[in-house]
């Protein structure tokens, strides 16, 4: 028997549990911890409330947790309910799936400010995630600022300039739809420190900005390169520069809709600027590309804003005892190896890129890699040692049956046309259980 401990709920731990399912089947046990009440991770709090579809692959998850050898163990805090070393003496493998739920931090004169927050917080408010959702956002002001040009800033974007009719069919919790629907924004400038052919937005979601229904993207066709020198780029880089070119020619786009979405290219955050505590603008650095880096030109000029959201990536939480690699924000690893019967996979080993798809074979590679390493398992005592353990220290852990009372629950409470309105704190999904 193998006894393998997954740390972490989200789609890189699922589809781990998968591939050691399939490689091992009914020679394995597999549990599946999560510091929170409910699975999912990502796909509960990260992915857009207004993309469900993406939301959909959680089925597939669903199918993995059904049956003995997978269990999810939620409501379990490893690093504080139960240490790496503890765990490490009940299971042949410990693989760390916890993502990277903090923000990279943006280091600029003025951070510290009211009304300045990261993608992370600001996802995790709309998102219902029950460390962000007192985040309480002043959304009263004309203008925002979004630092970053990758998905996260435009899932922010869409979100900031939607109407309330246009979330119907979305999870977005009740707090966060009631704030956005009394939002007075009339502009929403995305900054990106290199240029349209940096661009890190892929096509499908850039191309859902055309479809606001107040939101208009803008862009100075001054910032374009040259169109020929488009040809070098890769496919999906090519398609989003179009569109960028398609936004540049079309100004009907943004002219005479409320909210105009500028896109602000070779801008570097330099300094935010603010009155009684709470932020007022932003200032950048004009900058120039050398060798696709950018570099200040000290130029500098002022942006009006009411609430700045940085969406320049994230950071994975280090665990003690487990070697961390501080200055890419993830775990010390090399292929998923970080030491002996320790593993990571997902953003946790390779940081935050890639779709969700993307952890799938990461997935299946680090399960060949623990298959190397422990052949056909040892006599430990996984499941049965960690259910004792924590039934000595009194842990109060949700099942995934559990887990299947609460989201009725959430189902039964959604608002019309809504699949759920999500629980926002631990203790009521805790309740929720029955
Ligand atoms: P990302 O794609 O890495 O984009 C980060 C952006 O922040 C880049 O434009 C980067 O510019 C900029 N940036 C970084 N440091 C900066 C600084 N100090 N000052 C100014 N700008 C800075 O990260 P992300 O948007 O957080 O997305 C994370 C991953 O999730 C990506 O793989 C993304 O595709 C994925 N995701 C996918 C979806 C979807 O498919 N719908 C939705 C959300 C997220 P430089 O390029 O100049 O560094």
């Amino acid at each position: 028997m193998r006894h393998i401990a997954i740390v972490g709920s989200g789609p890189a731990g699922y589809y781990t549990a998968e591939a050691a399912a399939k490689k091992w089947g009914e020679d394995c046990r597999i549990d599946i911890f999560d510091r929170l009440p409910v699975p999912f991770g990502l796909i509960r709090t990260g992915v857009a409330p207004d993309h469900q579809s993406i939301k959909g692959v959680a089925r597939r998850y669903e199918k993995v947790a059904k049956g003995d050898t997978v269990r999810f163990a939620g409501n379990v805090s490893v690093g504080g309910d139960i240490s790496v070393t503890e765990l490490q003496a009940f299971y042949d493998a410990v693989i760390f799936a916890t993502g990277a739920p903090h923000d990279r931090r943006l280091s600029v004169e003025g951070v510290e400010l009211g009304n300045v927050f990261g993608s992370a917080e600001f996802v995790g408010w709309y998102n219902g995630h029950p460390e962000f959702a007192t985040l309480d956002p002043d959304l009263s002001g004309r203008h925002a600022v979004i630092i970053g040009m990758g998905n996260v800033a435009l899932d922010v974007t869409r979100i900031l300039a939607k109407t309330p009719e246009e979330f119907e069919g979305s999870d977005i919790v009740a707090h966060a739809l009631d704030r956005l629907a009394r939002s007075h924004l009339e502009t929403i400038t995305i900054l990106g420190r290199r240029g349209p052919h940096q661009i890190m937005m892929t096509p499908k979601e850039l191309g859902e900005l055309r479809d606001l229904e107040r939101g208009g993207p803008k862009v100075d066709p001054g910032d374009l390169p040259p169109a020929d020198e488009d040809a070098d780029l890769e496919p999906g880089v090519r398609k989003s520069v179009n569109l960028l070119r398609e936004f540049a020619a079309n100004d009907e786009a943004y002219r005479g809709k409320p909210i105009a979405i500028e896109f602000d290219f070779f801008a570097s955050p330099n300094a935010l600027r603010g009155h009684d505590g709470k932020v007022l603008a932003i200032e950048v650095e004009e900058t120039h590309l050398e060798d696709g880096r950018p570099v200040a030109t000290g130029a500098t000029y002022e942006i009006p804003a009411d609430i700045v959201i940085s969406c320049i990536g994230y950071r994975s939480s280090a665990i003690e005892g487990v070697p961390f690699d501080e200055r890419a924000g993830r775990f010390a690893n090399e292929d998923g190896r970080i030491l002996p019967g320790l593993y990571c996979v997902g953003w946790a080993k390779r940081g935050p890129s890639g779709t969700i798809g993307t952890n799938r074979p990461d997935g299946y590679a680090v399960i060949d890699i623990v298959d190397e390493d422990i052949g056909t398992g040892s006599h430990k005592r996984g499941r049965e040692g960690f259910d004792e353990l924590a039934a000595e220290r009194g842990l109060d852990i949700v099942t995934f049956r559990d887990w299947q009372k609460i989201e009725e629950a959430e189902i039964a409470a959604a608002r019309e046309g809504a699949p759920r309105e999500k629980f926002i704190d631990i203790e009521s999904m805790i309740a929720a259980r029955g």
